[in-house]
């Protein structure tokens, strides 16, 4: 019953610092998984992260380089607000 809460992300800091890691380019096929459920049940993180992602699919190719520069500064500056 604590099976599916256990894999999705508890809170939206996690959900952030997996973002990190992925902007980082240090993020795994388990925490790609983490950030898509969090994505899945967090509505806020959802939109925002949407209109942030419009080029880049997580976990789609998993390479930082194809992170345009500006994507990746707009995902900083949404982290730094969504995750204080
Ligand atoms: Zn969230």
């Amino acid at each position: 019953m604590t099976e599916k809460s256990q894999v999705v992300m508890k809170t939206c800091r996690d959900f952030c610092e997996h973002l990190s890691d992925y902007l980082d380019g240090e993020i795994g096929p388990n925490e790609c998984v983490l950030i898509e459920e969090h994505l899945d049940i967090c509505p806020p993180c959802a939109l925002l992260f949407e209109s942030l992602k419009t080029t880049v699919q997580i976990c789609g190719r998993g390479v930082t380089d194809e992170i345009p520069a500006d994507l990746r500064e707009n995902l900083k500056q949404f982290l730094r607000r969504h995750c204080t």
